[in-house]
């Protein structure tokens, strides 16, 4: 995977994100009608497809998703535990991974 390439798209989706809050804030002076409903609409449906594009750029990093909303949340580093580094969802505050998991009693026996 080309990362220039990555950077360039991730650019270009905050100037869209940004786009696109001056267009909500904007909307927000007009008065209420179907033009409103319809901008808000789009609004939503351009927010979505920027969230998406964001999130595929996340996966094809390498980022853990959690899939407590659609589109999922990218889970962000919280730092490493004994050997293994740990995400936090930001919506939920889902910890992965979760546990080391627990010593089974063969493992126990083996020791
Ligand atoms: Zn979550």
């Amino acid at each position: 995977m080309d990362i220039d390439w990555i950077t360039a798209v991730k650019s270009t989706l905050s100037l869209l994100k940004n786009a696109i809050g001056l267009v909500k804030d904007a909307k927000d002076l007009l008065p209420a009608g179907n033009e409103k409903t319809v901008i808000t609409q789009t609004l939503e449906e351009a927010e979505k497809a920027a969230k998406l594009a964001e999130v595929q750029i996340a996966k094809s990093l390498g980022y853990n998703l959690c899939q407590c909303t659609f589109p999922p949340q990218i889970m962000l580093s919280i730092g490493y535990e004994v050997y293994s580094e740990r995400f936090k969802c930001p919506n939920c505050g889902k910890i992965f991974p979760n546990k080391r998991p627990p010593k089974t009693p063969e493992l126990i026996n083996m020791v």
